[in-house]
Parts: structure tokens; C-alpha cells; sequence
């Protein structure tokens, strides 16, 4: 089978969203085996948001969708894009209510080795209308759905106040605009605002059909 594996390596070395927990693995050596302590931060390389990342009752991540995570999804090239992602440039995909949507910006291709702040976000309007449409899913190939140390939050708050799930940190460097079956599953954090997760691409082959 045929697995794209979209997910950041989590290593000390990985590029961080500024004040982020850079990952610490402690090796705890026993006499016939070894296991070790982590340290990281919840939104560290590909992970997920949950809704307690920005409402102070919002729900933790052991309570995200599972459904919303598994299933197909719609990669859409937005390389274009110079800076934030508009309406137009979602409209024209015809976007239905239900649908796991992916954009691959050129993030992906300015590569991953060091954090830029100039990264492309989604803005404000086309959050609220994704949410209206009631997407399943959203995600981006950058560490922050919205931009940074903007005060409009509603990248977050319009897909989390519906339980839109948002995957964001995707590597998508390899992956071309089309339908995949979608894994992305974090662990199961009680009451966490996010964490990192697993997410990988299944090509489908044309004419193969599997319900949204
Ligand atoms: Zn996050």
C-alpha cells in the first residue's frame, strides 16, 4: 500500500511556534529494559487543536470526532496563494458539508527546517466560511492556522466552536491536490488543548469511490 507520511519528525531539532516546549526524551534505563520520559508541548510539528485551546469550556482532545479524523479528504493546491487564504480562492472547490479538507500552500515548499513568521494562514472570513458550510476537518502545512499575533482568532474559534477538527504542522511537500483516505489520530489526552498526532495519506486509485 501506498502511505504518504505527512506527518514532522519529533526530534529537539524540529522548528517550533515560538514559545513552544521543544520535545525532551529522558532515557530511563532498568535492568532489562528502557523506557523513557517526555516532555513536549501539545501544538508541536503535525498535531490537532481541540476546542479547550481557545474557549476556557471548550472540549479536550480525547473528545474530538474519531469519524472526523478518519476517512476521505480533499488536498487542494493553494501554492498560489502570496500570503492568506480568501473565500475565492476556497469557493471555486465547491466545498460540501462533511468533507475533510487539506491545503497544501507554499509552505511546503519553503521547506521545514526553521520557523518563519511569515508563513500563509487562513484568514478570518474564510474560517467562518468553511464553519457555515460545516466542513469535518481542516488542515494547513503551517504551525498555526491563523496568523501570527493577529487578534483575529476566528481561524480557531469558527471551526472549533462547530468541533471542526483543525490538524495543523502537516507536511505536504510531497503530496499532490487530489482525494486521499485520510489517518490522522491523536492520543487520547484527557482535557488537552491539543497534541501531536500520527497523519498519513492514502492515494486513491481513480474511480474508486468510498463515502465521505
Ligand atoms: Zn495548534
Amino acid at each position: 500500500m501506498n502511505i504518504i507520511d505527512i506527518s514532522h519528525a519529533i526530534t529537539p531539532k524540529m522548528p517550533l511556534y515560538p514559545g513552544s516546549q521543544k520535545p525532551v526524551f529522558r532515557a530511563m534505563r532498568g535492568k532489562t529494559s528502557v523506557s523513557s520520559s517526555i516532555l513536549m508541548g501539545s501544538h508541536i510539528g503535525t498535531h490537532v487543536d481541540a476546542p479547550c485551546h481557545v474557549f476556557r469550556l471548550g472540549s479536550g482532545v480525547d473528545e474530538l470526532p474519531l469519524e472526523s479524523m478518519v476517512g476521505m479528504c480533499r488536498v487542494l493546491d493553494l501554492s498560489y496563494v502570496k500570503e492568506a487564504i480568501h473565500i475565492e480562492d476556497l469557493k471555486k472547490y465547491k466545498i460540501q458539508k462533511g468533507e475533510r479538507i487539506m491545503v497544501k500552500t507554499k509552505n511546503s515548499s519553503r521547506g521545514f527546517k526553521n520557523f518563519f513568521s511569515d508563513y500563509i494562514y487562513l484568514s478570518g472570513e474564510a474560517a467562518q466560511y468553511l464553519g457555515k458550510i460545516g466542513i469535518a476537518m481542516f488542515g494547513i502545512d503551517y504551525l498555526s492556522v491563523k496568523q501570527k499575533g493577529s487578534a483575529d482568532n476566528r481561524p480557531h474559534t469558527e471551526l472549533l466552536k462547530r468541533k471542526i477538527v483543525i490538524f495543523e504542522g502537516l507536511n505536504l511537500v510531497k503530496v499532490k491536490a487530489g482525494k486521499y483516505f485520510f489517518v490522522g489520530l491523536p492520543l487520547k489526552f484527557v482535557g488537552l488543548d491539543g497534541s501531536p498526532a500520527r497523519a498519513i495519506l492514502i492515494p486513491m486509485k481513480v474511480g474508486y469511490k468510498i463515502k465521505l
